[in-house]
């Protein structure tokens, strides 16, 4: 079971309490950007075994969206922060770290 805790509220409960919005810290592109950067930002998508960052939104509390880092093998979840966020705070890389040594997503470790 997949447990989060709304960082907007600090309502912690089931993902059903939770809606998901896909992966989180995707650069977006737009005009002047190529067909394969369009194209990427739209369908290229991380899909790992082991850490991952995504988006959630607490549908059935305050309604807003934040940043969930998590481990889909194990449902674990390190640590949940606001959506404002450009890259994963310090505390939540280091509380990864501490569990999964040597793990990288994307640019982040
Ligand atoms: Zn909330």
């Amino acid at each position: 079971m997949l447990i989060l805790e709304c960082p907007c509220c600090g309502v912690r409960g089931e993902e059903t309490e939770f809606h998901g919005g896909g992966e989180a810290h995707i650069k977006r592109f737009g005009p002047g950007s190529s067909d394969e950067e369009f194209q990427g930002y739209l369908f290229a998508k991380e899909n790992p075994k082991g850490v991952h960052f995504e988006r959630w939104r607490h549908n059935n509390g305050c309604g807003k969206w934040f940043l969930a880092a998590r481990d889909t093998m194990t449902l674990e979840v390190y640590g949940t922060y606001s959506a404002q966020t450009h890259e994963p705070p310090k505390h939540i890389r280091e509380a990864i770290t501490a569990k999964r040594p040597g793990w990288t997503w994307r640019e982040f470790s």
